[in-house]
């Protein structure tokens, strides 16, 4: 191999390594139906004040639900009848 295939091989090695890995996103649709999700607060409880969410990276990113097995879509300002208050 020639000394700029190996260096062009190189570079493409080194840009692959900086794509960030990204969690593929996923909604649980079986729970949230059972558990009746829904994406808005009910009166002033919402999933942002629930002891079972897991916050996302921000406070307004989705996060996901100790409860939502594999859902990660989670809005802090959604509810679920499973809501309780974050201790
Ligand atoms: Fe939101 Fe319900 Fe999970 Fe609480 S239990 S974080 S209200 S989805």
């Amino acid at each position: 191999m020639n000394p700029s295939r190996r260096n062009l091989l190189k570079m493409g090695g080194a840009a692959l390594a900086m794509i960030p890995v990204v969690a593929v996103a996923a909604k649980n649709d079986s729970i949230r139906t059972t558990m009746r999700y829904k994406g808005s607060p009910e009166g002033d409880k919402k999933c942002a004040d629930c002891g079972l969410f897991v916050a996302g990276a921000s406070a307004t990113d989705a996060g996901s639900c100790k409860v939502f097995p594999g859902d990660t879509e989670i809005s802090p300002n959604g509810y679920c009848m499973a809501w309780a208050q974050k201790g």
